[in-house]
């Protein structure tokens, strides 16, 4: 009879121990594990942390007692294995409980003691309120001080998948949470240009990120910890979350001389062999060369250590198992919303291991687009650009990621190449893919690259190829173009390029783009046939575009980084905003449709309604979130509920009897009660004029609402919006206009900005108020202030930049507001 001995009893170890069994009916088989419970899921613990699984119970995948009773297998909790005597055969083994020590022989000993968190030497590490993640009794201890309604402010350091994951879930459990990590993005799996859409979501979610930024010391300072980092920014935290990375675990196997790798790490054969024939390794704790550059790796991943462990079982048994072929490193995460995947290899590794590669990406819908509820999915590969051998895949996205993401390492692993991503044949109806699936496109692109067909350049090759010299050609609608475009970008629709080639010069390098990449591409396709030859078409599009420099300006100024663009539904498969669907009859998707487009779409599919039917509207534009409210309340339909989640403003309407809400006799007093005085231009005289006619209108009682549109919304803007993102024409305009109702110029006499400063002066005289003190008298007088959004969005002039209280509406809020006033004016 054999003797079998485990070291460790999760992963690896529990999952060598019951395959042995179901091998090896005669052995004798005992597993030590350090700590109190084996085979528990350390996947869930983060869960566990926010509340999303709520029993304790639930963490463990099986106990000690009922191991023994299925697998007969002699489990010892509480035991550690300290020390191996290869010689001879037999660990020497503490009884954690009791103190005792005694040895144990093998004739094989399986060694799965995972990996341990990394905890570097920074002052003050130690404090009690630092915790690090890799048991239940850490997440234990963890539970027990967030429980405390005095932590309320969360540290995560590292941005790896368990520290996104912690942020996650203490903010799930409300806490202020603020992320720190070393490196200039999180989660190292995926690039960059991905990773900047994750960090935008998470700052959306309100997770605070210090990026590029270690942490320098921790100090306890009036009950707190005060997280300093080197940029000498400085964080007060209740608690500090360290998941900062992990070290193999493997000090036993250190001091029994066994071969290790640099990092610490045990090498084994294809057999998982050590350098000890009779000790063999499985799991976090052992190295493996990559099946890309046959470099040693360590791949700390739950499947890899349970694939394993059935292989060694075999290995161990019979003699031999097939031969294990190493890992592509397959891991996914939630992040909120956003579900982030990689496989095999990413830009940044094949670019350290010096092996040329091309990339293309597609940002599609994770099903057909005119089926409810396709959300955006960004994706992209990294190939060989001689083979088309796949090295590499990532998807980003609200929906779909995780099968894409198993679809490309499933070809990964054995070899495949581009053209298998084009033949891929996925099950298609439109609520689960597209009859041409992302993973199509990926392939298509990439063979369209290969045949010739176009030529694609990357963020990272454009930033170093813009030069003077560079013709761009934004192939978006002008719409779209006005929202916010690449610098120095002409805009020649897709639509218009054939008509308008005399434009383009032939002697100039050319780039090309779109939203997501297709219209860049048909742009690029016609000027080819017209013999333009140096066309690029910039991967990824706008969207990346956005994502990356907004990034880029958060790495900078983390503290007023900005809430992202990046919006969930991917609009029209071309990447253009999606039109109004007309034929919806209790839905409306009006994503991406810009004041007054969401309230227009709105009433016309409510005008086919009878009364009692509910509408449901989907909407992108910030603005409608007030719209709505006011639409319903002027039209006399029931607002049934409002929601926004990741972007998206959800309405749900029911059709009213098509009157006026409240009763005649109430409406007849608010039309006596208002008065609604638009103000559109920015001359000093005019403004000044609104505000004397708004502050008297107020003096009577009446309830008095300013609407700010066009150039009237400059008076609004404030002198100190802090850093503000802006496209190249909000810029534009941001520098032509007047920074606020202190720059306002005259509408006659303005005599070069000297007309002003005399009115100006004359007002002191004849004791007028100035425009500042008109200002502040309406605000105290209840004056209700209205930006219009879609001026706003014209203007390149963003919520920060308005004086503080004032309200962000459209046509309906204004509609409301004249409804119900006896006095409507226009300035
Ligand atoms: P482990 O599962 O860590 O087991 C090793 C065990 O050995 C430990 O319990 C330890 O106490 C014991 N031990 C060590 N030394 C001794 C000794 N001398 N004597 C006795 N006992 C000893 N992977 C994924 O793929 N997806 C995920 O979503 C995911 N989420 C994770 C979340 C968290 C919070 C953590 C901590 C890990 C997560 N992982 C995830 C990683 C995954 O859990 C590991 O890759 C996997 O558990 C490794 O298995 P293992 O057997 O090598 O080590």
């Amino acid at each position: 009879m054999k003797t079998y001995v485990i070291v460790g009893g999760v992963a690896g170890g529990a999952g060598t121990a019951a395959r042995l069994r179901r091998l090896d009916e005669e052995a004798r088989i005992v597993m030590f594990e350090r700590g109190e419970h084996i085979s528990y899921a350390n996947c869930g613990l983060p869960y566990y942390a926010g509340g999303v699984i709520t029993e304790r119970s639930r963490l463990f995948v099986v106990t000690a007692d009922r191991f023994t009773e299925v697998f007969n297998v002699d489990v010892k909790t509480r035991h550690e294995v300290i020390s191996i005597n290869r010689e001879e055969q037999f660990v020497h083994v503490k009884d954690l409980e009791t103190g005792n020590e005694f040895d144990e022989y093998y004739d094989t000993l399986v060694l799965s003691p995972g990996a341990a968190p990394v905890r570097p030497r920074i002052p003050g590490i130690d404090d009690p309120a630092i915790f690090s993640l890799r048991s239940v009794s850490d997440i234990d201890a963890i539970v027990q001080k967030i429980s405390s309604p005095q932590t309320s402010r969360a540290v995560v350091v590292g941005g790896g998948f368990i520290g996104l994951e912690m942020a996650e879930n203490l903010k799930e459990r409300q806490m202020k949470v603020t992320l720190v990590e070393a490196l200039d993005q999180v989660m190292n799996v995926i690039d960059y240009d991905m990773a900047a859409v994750v960090q935008q979501h998470m700052r959306d979610k309100g997770v605070q990120l210090y990026l590029k930024d270690g942490v320098k010391s921790f100090e306890r300072e009036k009950g707190i910890v005060k997280v300093t980092l080197s940029s000498g920014t400085e964080i007060e935290a209740d608690i500090v979350i360290l998941a900062i990375g992990v070290r193999p675990d493997t000090k036993i196997a250190h001091d029994a001389q066994l071969a290790l790798g640099k990092n610490g790490a045990i090498t084994v054969d294809a057999q998982f062999t050590t350098s000890d024939p009779h000790i063999k390794a499985v799991g976090d704790a052992i190295e493996y060369p990559s099946p890309f550059t046959k470099n040693p790796v360590t791949v700390p991943l739950a499947g890899p250590a349970n694939k394993q462990a059935r292989l060694v079982a075999e290995s161990i048994v019979t003699g031999k198992c097939r031969p294990y072929t190493g890992t592509i490193a397959t891991s996914i995460a939630k992040i909120f919303d956003l579900t982030a995947a990689s496989t095999g290899m990413t830009g940044k590794q094949l670019r350290l291991a010096e092996i040329p590669f091309a990339e293309v990406q597609t940002h599609a819908g994770s099903h057909a687009g005119y089926y409810p509820n396709s959300l955006q999915l960004a994706m992209k590969i990294l190939y060989d650009p001689q083979t088309g051998k796949l090295y590499g895949g990532q998807a980003v996205g609200y929906a779909g990621v995780d099968k894409r993401i198993d679809v490309l390492a499933a070809y990964i692993k054995k070899g495949g190449t581009i053209e298998d991503l084009a033949d891929f044949e996925q099950a298609y109806a439109p609520p689960f893919s597209s009859a041409k699936d992302p993973i199509n496109m990926l392939g298509f692109i990439a063979q369209n690259v290969a045949d010739g067909y176009s030529s694609t350049i990357t963020w990272e090759e454009l930033n170093q190829s813009l030069s003077d010299n560079t013709f761009i050609i934004d192939a978006r609608t002008p719409e779209e173009f006005d929202l916010g475009a690449l610098p120095g970008a002409v805009n020649i629709p897709h639509t218009e390029v054939r008509s308008r080639l005399s434009e383009i010069p032939q002697d100039r390098p050319i780039i090309v783009y779109c939203a997501m990449g297709i219209r860049g591409y048909l742009t690029e396709r016609i000027l080819r046939q017209h013999g333009y030859t140096d066309v690029k078409n910039f991967v990824g599009g706008y969207k990346t575009w956005k994502a990356i420099t907004n990034e880029l300006d958060a790495l900078e100024h983390p503290k007023d980084a900005q809430i992202s663009l990046f919006t969930p539904n991917p609009g029209e498969e071309d990447g253009s905003p999606r039109p109004a669907q007309s034929d919806a009859i209790t839905l409306v998707d009006a994503c991406g449709l810009q004041c007054p487009g969401p309230i227009l779409t709105l009433k016309k599919t409510m005008d086919s309604m009878t009364p009692g039917d509910l509408l449901r509207v989907l909407a992108t534009d910030p603005g409608f979130n007030r719209d709505v409210q006011s639409w319903s309340k002027l039209t006399g339909n029931h607002l049934v509920s409002l929601e926004t989640k990741d972007g998206k403003i959800e309405a749900v309407i029911e059709k009213g009897a098509g009157k006026v809400s409240g009763t005649s006799s109430q409406k007849a007093v608010a039309v006596q009660d208002g008065a609604s005085i638009i103000v559109f231009s920015n001359d000093m005289d005019r403004v000044l004029a609104a505000f004397v006619l708004a502050n008297g209108a107020a003096a009577t009682g009446r309830k008095v609402t300013m609407f700010f549109t066009f150039w009237g919304l400059t008076v609004l803007r404030t002198k100190k919006p802090g850093k503000v993102k802006k496209d190249f024409m909000g810029s534009m305009f941001g520098m032509m206009l007047p920074k606020g109702m202190d720059d306002l110029s005259l509408s006659q006499i303005n005599f070069g900005g000297m007309g002003p400063k005399l009115m100006k002066r004359r007002m002191k005289q004849k004791h007028v108020d100035q425009l500042r003190s008109m200002y502040a008298q309406a605000r105290m007088a209840g004056v209700r202030m209205v930006a219009c959004q879609m001026s706003m969005d014209i203007m390149g002039i963003p919520a920060p930049e308005l004086l503080d209280g004032v309200e962000i509406g459209g046509v309906a809020t204004y509609m409301e507001a004249a409804s119900e006033s006896g006095v409507n004016l226009f300035i």
